[in-house]
């Protein structure tokens, strides 16, 4: 029995004995420190692994370290793999040149992409009033159909004005003739018997003859010609002589000085007295025949908006009442006179002038 535990002991001393060889000494009372030796080359450095160095301690330890880094592939030529096109730039390879190693390499060649080339332009859509024409392109480039387009600023038609819709219940539209838009006209328009817009109420101005609503007075583009004068430009009021200071004229009742007065009054003027030419002038201006000699509020709103003409007082610069007109309302106060309207810029409102002088005429027409 106790030669057995003799062998027991001897054989927990050998255990002990093992454990006390190297290595760690955590769990041991071993101090054996590793006391290595210099760092020498385990592998050299290869295109993708760094240099790596080793040391060994005596116990037979070894340690290792890496040493900078990788080589990298070393191409030394590079050759096209595939061409440049519009939207991708050139790719390129090359074989590695260190030894061992025969990894092929790519690389995009950056800013060689061709971008689209599009040189023939088409007309993809017409510009209109109010949009650009619009082209396209196809690119020329081969292996590419890429579209694309563009908008050649500038070239918006605008609105053509050149129509008009005539409302009786309603205010008159102009019209474009080229979309379907309709808008309300604007002071200096063409109007739709060719005279110029200078008088707009969008509320409608009673017509005293009818008793219709207009919205809209127009003048013709330009002062009537009196053929039959040697002065060109004038007109008398009254186809009534005069001898002296006298004027053998009549009194024209009832015309009125207002805004949609002026078509009753040429008609209570020619009424009386049916060759007085200026009235009748502004009766056979146009194809419609219903022109008339303004009244003289309807006179002196186109002297408010004189600007839109220029010619109103141009001409024979001989005769100072060529920048004087008629209105078809009669003087209230004497009989041998109407109201007239100055057009020169410090004219004012117009007073009354003789009847038998000779002043330019506009005529007027309200749609
Ligand atoms: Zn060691
Ligand atoms: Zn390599
Ligand atoms: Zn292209
Ligand atoms: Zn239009």
């Amino acid at each position: 029995m106790k030669h057995w535990n003799l062998v027991a002991i001897l054989f927990i001393i050998v255990i002990i004995t093992g454990f006390t060889t190297c290595d760690s000494g955590n769990e041991s009372n071993s101090i054996h420190t590793h006391s290595y030796g210099n760092w020498t080359t385990k592998t050299e450095a290869t295109c993708t692994e760094a240099k790596v160095e080793k040391r060994i301690c005596s116990c037979g330890e070894e340690e290792i370290q890496n040493v900078g880094e990788p080589l990298g592939h070393n191409i030394g030529n590079w050759t096209q793999k595939t061409q440049a096109n519009c939207e991708n730039d050139k790719l390129e390879e090359g074989v590695c040149t260190r030894e061992n190693c025969f990894e092929t390499i790519s690389r995009t060649v950056a800013g060689t992409s061709l971008g689209h080339n599009y040189s023939n332009w088409t007309q993809k859509t017409p510009a209109t009033c109010k949009n650009d024409e619009v082209e396209e392109s196809i690119c020329t480039r081969e292996n590419c159909s890429e579209v694309d387009n563009r908008i050649v600023s500038g070239t918006a038609l605008g609105h053509d004005w050149n129509g008009w819709e005539i409302n009786t219940n309603s205010i008159s539209k102009k019209t474009c003739s080229r979309c379907t838009l309709k808008t309300n006209g604007e002071i200096g328009d063409i109007g739709p018997e060719g005279g110029k817009i200078f008088y707009i109420d969008p509320k409608g101005f009673i017509m005293m003859d009818d008793n219709s609503t207009a919205y809209y007075l127009e003048a013709s583009p330009v002062s009537l010609i009196n053929e039959a004068s040697s002065l060109p430009l004038g007109f008398h009021w009254s186809s009534g002589w005069y001898e002296g200071n006298q004027e053998f004229v009549n009194y024209i009742f009832n015309t009125s000085d207002n805004i949609g007065a002026g078509r009753s009054n040429t008609a209570l003027i020619l009424s009386i007295d049916e060759n007085a030419p200026a009235a009748l002038a502004c009766i056979n201006y146009g194809e419609s025949n219903d022109w008339f000699l303004p009244s003289i509020n309807e006179l002196y709103q186109l002297y408010l908006n004189r600007n839109i003409f220029d010619n109103l007082i141009t001409g024979d610069e001989e005769y100072v009442q060529y920048t004087e007109y008629w209105s078809s309302s009669q003087s209230s106060s004497v009989e041998w006179a109407a109201f007239y309207q100055g057009f020169t810029d410090n004219a004012g409102s117009g007073g009354g002038n003789a009847k038998h002088n000779l002043l330019r005429v506009r005529a007027v027409h309200a749609f």
